[in-house]
């Protein structure tokens, strides 16, 4: 029978059946802070040891203080889970990338850098935005605390299987649209529910257009649209992207033609503008042009779907010789993105300067204000601000404040909107 990318790599990691559930084998274990001191808790409780310590990378990015590198800076409560994840990882040999190191950052974003995700892999974290490695050809998705504990114990995971749908994405991408403007479109087209349950396969040409960096945004969010993961087949972008990384062995999964889906929509790259998800929710879709009145307090550029390279790249080139009119936040997802902002230059500017010399402010790599954060969090949304901003989601209290409306974008919307001090279409910038 014809196979989906995603029944060929679940098939392929099969151990046992348990019921209408099968046993997976993970490949990759990431933990972080958050959902890991209680697993660990748990697996020390019961005298058990971590099966593949090798296999299993951790790193800090939810709960560090933004203004000092300083575990203690964070705060009581989030202090402890960053100092209990150092030590769990300690005693069970598992490697860390703690504050300050300098492959340090957002999960979803170093993994990938340091070359930990390949395709045909499976990939978990307790985190929902796991998804984002699904970019590489690989099945990923974020669990639970209990599951962290499972596959810290055994290197194995209890699942039921998803329904595949496939959303195809033609033509070519106007200039000046992104990764965020296709997600934002679809997600608002099926809604905030539209792919519970399913595994959403992402192709096309457009979808083939785009770095490993705008694929996983794209990936990221299928989570946005209720989705379990979301995939792409691996290519010579993704291969190009992962031998520069590690020379780890992969297997690439492909789709058969006749391979059947619940649901298939495609959408013309060609015909696309820029999008925003109005507050509160990322399914609350408008183009750009329907909210040109929209005043802004300040902009965000940031996250693990806002905060890469590619994002800065594109931010960059709008803002480059020119001044923001609101307070304008710039978070590297990592110390990698970090670094590569003061390596990369556009007609001889670096993007850090660049961003300087626009007035922006610069942030340490963390998911900062993207969840809200402890009050002085960098960026934090304060009272009934109106915020423009590269993240994932837009409920009430996400960036902080219950009272503050974020609209989500692009990074060449956020920038755009930036140099202006309301909702503006980027081409209004980029033609110029
Ligand atoms: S940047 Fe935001 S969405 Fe991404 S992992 Fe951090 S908190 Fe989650």
């Amino acid at each position: 029978m014809a196979k989906t990318l995603y029944d060929k790599v679940w098939q392929a990691h099969i151990i046992d059946q348990i019921g209408e559930d099968s046993l997976i084998y993970i490949d990759r274990h990431l933990i972080h802070e958050v959902t890991s001191p209680q697993a660990f808790a748990g697996l020390n409780e019961k005298g058990r040891k971590v099966r593949r310590p090798d296999r299993t990378v951790g790193t800090m990015d939810h709960s560090i203080s933004t203004r000092s590198l300083a575990i203690d800076a964070c705060g009581p409560a989030n202090a402890l889970q960053l100092q209990t994840l150092a030590k769990n990882c300690e005693e069970h040999n598992i490697q860390l990338f703690p504050v300050g190191h300098q492959k340090q950052g957002i999960v979803h974003v170093m993994g990938p850098e340091l070359g930990l995700i390949q395709p045909g892999m499976t990939v978990v974290c307790g985190d929902s935005h796991t998804a984002t490695h699904g970019a590489f050809g690989a099945l990923a998705f974020g669990i639970g605390t209990s599951q962290v504990e499972h596959v810290l114990a055994t290197q194995t995971l209890k699942q039921s299987r998803a329904k595949s749908m496939l959303i195809n994405v033609n033509g070519k991408l106007p200039v000046g649209i992104t990764a965020k403007d296709i997600i934002l479109a679809i997600i608002g087209k099926i809604g905030h529910a539209g792919a519970t349950g399913h595994v959403i396969e992402y192709a096309g040409e457009a979808i083939r257009g785009l770095s490993m960096e705008e694929r996983m945004t794209v990936c990221n969010m299928a989570i946005e649209a209720g989705g379990k993961n979301g995939i792409i087949e691996a290519d010579d972008v993704t291969l190009d992207y992962v031998r520069q990384r590690t020379d780890a062995p992969y297997k690439i999964y492909r789709s058969d033609n006749d391979a059947q889906y619940f649901f298939k929509k495609t959408y013309n790259a060609s015909e696309m503008e820029p999008i925003v998800a109005k507050p509160h929710s990322p399914d609350n879709k408008a183009k750009v042009s329907e909210c040109l009145d929209v005043k802004l307090d300040r902009a965000y550029i940031g996250s693990c779907t806002g905060g890469k390279i590619t994002d800065f790249r594109a931010a960059a080139r709008l803002l480059k010789g020119k001044k923001v009119k609101i307070d304008t936040f710039i978070v590297p997802a990592t110390r990698e993105v970090e670094q590569d902002l003061y390596k990369e230059k556009i007609g001889g500017e670096t993007l850090m300067d660049i961003f300087k010399n626009a007035g922006a402010y610069l942030g340490d790599p963390s998911c900062a204000a993207c969840l809200g954060g402890p009050k002085d969090t960098f960026g934090r949304a304060k009272d009934n601000q109106v915020v423009i901003s590269t993240t994932n989601r837009n409920f009430p209290g996400r960036m902080g404040s219950k009272q503050a409306y974020v609209y989500l974008a692009s990074p060449y919307t956020a920038a755009a909107s930036a140099l202006t001090g309301h909702i503006t279409n980027p081409a209004e910038f980029i033609n110029n």
